[in-house]
């Protein structure tokens, strides 16, 4: 059972900030994210796109506002669970929230932060038959951990950068054979990546299929092997330990929608006095919240994760005076 004093239910950067204002007021954070890195939006759909309204920052790359934002909270030792979906919400004797993900790890705090965008990120599953049969058994949506491919056969599915750099990364050295394969005879990622993988095809180190789509797959209890169809050279085997389809994620409201939270249209109802939700203890900030005038911005996300964590210490601490202290005055000082 993790303990902590804030359970924040998302990584992105409203989630990753609220750290920061915990950390001022000594307050412990610990984050569940479905995704395998901290970043939200920004590392998932636009890493690599300039943001220009961060005060301070005339132009900022999501994916550095990200790095940003990790090393801003690095004092305060946030604890993480990532790649896991925070599925049910309950609540024990002592009124403590106990939230358990959809792999079984459970948390435990006085207050719960929902920072979940736009919600989980779903991934988009191909049209194959059986295929939930083999899932995490040879065929997985996200790689979480590259280890995990370590000497392995595997088959990346995309034409997108996730397909790119994966392919890339585990050529280098990690998995012990690597097929890409592509529907269509050009890829969508960054140039830079394209040309890597076509260098490594030129090279022999992996095995490029264009134009080919896996539409079969087959294993006693996991995966053995996939089928491709191809457009030219009909049906290919393929044998492999595992099988990556990297389509995209969408996002999906998942299991928020179950946690008798007042939700309108797709978004959790808060009063703008603290963000606070109609379930005392529980505050909802960043994209995932609606009330009048709602702006989805990161911004504004700051901004509510900050008058938030003032309104879960005085639930946390209801006898002690608390003091705004400018950080020009008192540092950030670590937990
Ligand atoms: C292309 C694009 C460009 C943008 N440009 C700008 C811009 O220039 N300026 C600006 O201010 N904003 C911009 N935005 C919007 C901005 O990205 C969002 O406002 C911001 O990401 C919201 O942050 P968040 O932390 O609330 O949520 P998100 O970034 O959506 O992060 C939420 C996290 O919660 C996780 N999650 C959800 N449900 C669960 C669950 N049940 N269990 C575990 N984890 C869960 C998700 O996996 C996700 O990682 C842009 C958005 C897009 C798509």
């Amino acid at each position: 059972m993790i303990q902590t004093n804030i359970l924040i239910i998302g990584a992105g950067p409203v989630g990753l900030f609220t750290v920061f204002e915990a950390g001022l007021l000594k307050l412990q954070c610990h984050i569940i994210d479905a995704l395998p890195q901290p970043g939200g939006q920004c590392s998932e759909i636009y890493p690599k796109k300039p943001i220009y309204d961060i005060p301070a920052y005339p132009s900022i790359l999501a994916g550095d506002l990200t790095a940003k934002l990790m090393e801003q909270i690095k004092p305060f030792s946030p604890g993480f669970t990532l790649g896991e979906r925070a599925e049910v919400i309950e609540k024990d004797s002592e009124g403590q929230f106990i939230v358990t993900t959809n792999r079984g790890t459970k948390h435990r705090a006085p207050i719960i932060a929902i920072a979940a965008g736009l919600g989980c990120f779903e991934p988009r599953k191909p049209p194959v038959e059986g295929l939930a049969n083999f899932e995490d058994k040879g065929v997985e949506y996200i790689i979480k951990d590259p280890e995990f491919y370590r000497d392995k056969k595997v088959v990346i599915s995309g034409g997108g950068d996730s397909a790119l750099d994966w392919t890339n990364f585990l050529a280098d050295g990690v998995a012990s054979e690597v097929t890409l394969v592509h529907r269509r005879p050009s890829f969508r990622g960054h140039p830079d990546s394209v040309q890597k993988v076509m260098d490594l095809a030129q090279s022999g180190k992996i095995n490029l299929i264009t134009n080919g789509e896996v539409v079969g797959v087959a294993g006693n209890g996991s995966l053995d092997s996939v089928e491709v169809k191809h457009k030219s050279d009909g049906m290919i085997s393929l044998a492999t330990d595992h099988w990556i389809p990297l389509f995209g994620l969408s996002p999906k409201l998942g299991p928020i929608g179950e946690w008798k939270l007042n939700i309108k249209k797709n978004a959790i109802e808060v009063d703008t006095f603290d963000y606070s939700t109609n379930v005392p203890g529980i505050y909802a900030i960043g994209d995932i919240n609606t009330y009048p005038g709602k702006l989805k911005l990161i911004l504004c996300g700051f901004h509510e994760a900050t008058l938030m964590v003032q309104s879960a210490y005085k639930r946390i601490y209801p006898d002690r005076n608390l003091v705004l202290k400018y950080t020009t005055v008192s540092g950030a000082p670590s937990m």
